[in-house]
């Protein structure tokens, strides 16, 4: 079997599939075989339906024999129910929420259906369970009593997925379809199974520490291979010219003396390593990791003028056009304090700016397009800040010596590749700066290109901020104590999951702000803020809420990253369940940037278990780097958003709950290129990181 060749000319698939195997990203039949299932069934240890008992983990077999969809009367909560039977007896299973499942599943069909089995007014129920449908009983045996269950999709079935790949496992040959690229060292050193053996256990285990010691292979295969092609970048990146400055020390303290506070010894010790690697001729490659509020802009404003000062260009790239617009303006503000007038440019997708006016020098001021692409292009602005659109082709600088990333995390970690590309034969240096505390496990694996700077300490007179979480009938209590605090001059953020109404029972900004307005706070200046707005008028809504003209903002998380107004210390989450910790951590952030005491109300009436324990891990987490190895280890398999965020598979990001599998692939990856800096030797290795960097696209 040609593993590069597509699935369905070595399968018979319908349209449902081939749909579902898209969705999937799966395409030949080699991305089938490296599609890994995301748990197993003890077939061995099947109970009858007799048999279950209440609080039973377990999955029950059998067919549909009575299935029903309706809305409930009182909460108008739409529920799918189906009774369940074997030869020994019956049980329900409910569904809430998942009106298609009526169209799914039928009466007669045979079903794998796997949860927690519940007492109710009227017997044992099974709530929300997973489903699978099977074929017959004796489909799930086949001699083998462990199953491979694969993650869940419509159209395609587990069932599919174990007979394909049982025809795919067959037909393998280890030296030509799947050769190995660990070294066979390393594999002997960390008692790894080879690729082919770790192919067959994860499929189609024996037993279930064959499916681990597999698992374990694929998780430090993962991550060797990006902490091998995060070095053999750093080393490239390094080997570079870049742009030495020169720094005069005296003049950078008086520079450091126009911030109206005292600058931490965190912020300094980290403005301490950004200069020396200034000084140097390669590039600078450096993480400025420190938790929301920690006061990162300072530390990247000393650096833009180290670089200033040289007569070199610096750009600032930010996620978000709210966010560009709040630097652009504190840029401003710092650098008109200095005698010489610095020229700051603006850019975003809907507008370019320009600091001094040529009319009003104390301003900024809308300009052309060209007009600041001509000017950045021959050096005559030397601060451009910017989202996305500072990395297009037409921005060109004359010489670009530091580019900065703010909140780094947001983008595809590959942008700088990009603006290294510049037209000069030397590249620029880099900062980076994240505010989302990652685990360090995580940290070591996916910054092993960049050297690190830690802001781990707060600007002084910050007070802990206290999280509450409100039941509903404490509602009322909390926006009296909200009154308080407004009535005292602060301000307060509202958040909601939503812009619009929708079908879903989530608040959403537009309805929230009227409720607001009419029933709780008819005397307060009330307004609302989200991604869909023009971006004119998100600029005015910040501008009113930085001067105090509106005491509550109702907003989308779009506040989440960056948006700096000290006299803010109140935060109100809705629907706090459908944010991610770190997420939140990142909302709360916002009102923890004076001396005033913050507070953050997360309003939830979700009773589960879990949400309490996300929770309880919010409250309790000192700081974000906690609360990112909390959210760690709380979440389970196929929950992990590794892959979206950071291009880590659910497998790799089991790897990371392991320092010492992760310390391990970071010192094998390192003693390879130490020994043979090109892989001359490792023509497997090269060829797999060239493949992935070629997988990486750019926007
Ligand atoms: P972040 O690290 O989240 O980007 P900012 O740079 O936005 O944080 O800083 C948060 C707030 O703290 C800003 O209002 C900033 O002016 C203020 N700040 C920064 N450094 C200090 C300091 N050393 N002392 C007091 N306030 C500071
Ligand atoms: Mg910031």
């Amino acid at each position: 079997m040609d593993l590069d060749s597509p699935i369905e000319k070595n399968f018979r698939i319908v349209e449902r599939q081939k749909k579902a195997l898209k969705n999937l990203g799966l395409k030949t039949v080699r991305d089938l075989l490296f599609y890994f299932p995301s748990r197993y069934e003890n077939f061995s240890e099947r109970k009858n339906i007799i048999d279950l008992q209440q609080g039973d983990k377990t999955t029950v077999y059998g067919k549909i024999t009575d299935l029903k969809s309706e809305r409930a009367r009182f909460k108008k909560l739409h529920y799918t129910q189906a009774i369940i039977s074997d030869f020994t007896g019956n049980i329900k299973a409910v569904w809430f929420r998942q009106p298609y499942l009526a169209t799914i599943l039928k009466i007669g069909d045979k079903v794998a259906l796997t949860g927690k089995i519940s007492l109710g007014k009227n017997g044992l129920y099974l709530a929300n369970p997973t489903y699978e449908r099977i074929g017959s009983y004796e489909d799930l045996g086949e001699g083998a009593s462990l199953l491979a269950i694969y993650p869940e999709t419509r159209g395609i079935s587990s069932r599919w997925l174990r007979f394909s790949l049982d025809k795919i496992l067959k037909n393998i040959t280890p030296t030509s379809d799947v050769k190995d690229a660990i070294p066979e060292e390393i594999l002997k050193t960390y008692h790894l199974p080879s690729l082919k053996s770790s192919l067959i256990f994860i499929h189609t285990p024996q037993k279930i520490s064959d499916a681990e010691a597999s698992r374990k292979r694929f998780a430090f295969e993962e991550i060797f291979f990006i902490q091998l092609s995060r070095f053999k970048e750093r080393l490239q990146y390094k080997s570079h010219d870049s742009f030495a400055a020169e720094i005069n020390d005296k003049e950078l303290n008086d520079f450091m003396s126009i911030f109206p506070f005292q600058l931490t010894s965190a912020q300094k010790k980290s403005i301490g390593h950004i200069i020396n690697d200034l000084q140097k001729t390669s590039p600078m490659s450096r993480l400025l990791e420190g938790d929301v509020g920690s006061g990162k802009t300072a530390v990247a404003v000393v650096a833009t003028y180290a670089i200033v000062k040289n007569g070199w260009q610096v750009a600032y790239m930010a996620p978000t056009e709210i966010l560009a617009q709040q630097h652009f303006q504190s840029f401003i503000n710092y650098f008109s304090q200095l005698r010489l007038t610095t020229k700051i440019g603006l850019i975003t997708s809907s507008e370019c700016k320009k600091f001094p006016s040529k009319i009003s020098p104390s301003e900024a001021t809308h300009i052309s397009r060209n007009q600041l692409l001509k000017w950045v292009e021959n050096g005559e602005i030397p601060i451009l800040i910017g989202t996305h659109s500072l990395i297009q082709k037409s921005v060109k600088f004359e010489n670009l010596a530091l580019v900065i990333i703010d909140e780094q995390h947001r983008f595809g970690t590959r942008q700088r590749a990009v603006l290294a590309k510049e037209k000069s034969d030397k590249i620029p240096h880099l900062l980076s700066m994240t505010a989302t505390p990652i685990p360090r496990t995580l940290a070591l694996t996916i910054y092993s290109d960049l050297d690190l700077s830690l802001l781990d300490e707060m600007p002084a007179g910050r007070r802990k901020i206290e999280t509450i979480i409100v039941p509903p009938d404490q509602r009322n209590r909390a926006y009296e104590q909200i009154r308080q605090e407004v009535k005292e001059g602060r301000q307060t953020y509202v958040i909601c999951p939503l812009i619009k109404e929708s079908k879903l029972e989530v608040k959403n900004v537009t309805d929230e702000a009227k409720r607001l307005q009419k029933e709780v706070f008819p005397e307060f200046k009330i307004d609302v803020l989200h991604g869909k707005m023009l971006p004119k008028e998100k600029e005015r809504i910040l501008r009113d809420f930085r001067k105090n003209k509106i005491n509550i903002l109702v907003s989308t998380s779009v506040i989440e990253v960056g948006i700096d107004v000290p006299n803010a210390t109140i935060i109100v989450i809705e629907g706090a369940d459908r944010f991610g910790l770190a997420q939140l951590h990142q909302l709360r952030g916002r009102v923890m940037r004076s001396t005033y005491q913050p507070y953050c109300f997360i309003f939830t009436d979700s009773r589960s278990p879990r949400t309490r324990q996300r929770l309880k891990a919010l409250i309790k987490a000192k700081n974000g780097f906690e609360l990112a190895e909390y959210d760690l280890q709380l979440r389970g398999t196929g929950e992990l958003t590794g892959n979206k965020q950071w291009g880590i598979s659910d497998i790799g990001m089991e790897a990371l709950k392991n320092i010492k599998m992760v310390e391990a692939a970071r010192l094998e990856s390192q003693n390879i290129l130490k020994e043979d800096p090109d892989l001359k030797k490792y023509p497997l290795i090269l060829e797999r990181i060239q493949k992935q960097a070629n997988n990486i696209h750019f926007e």
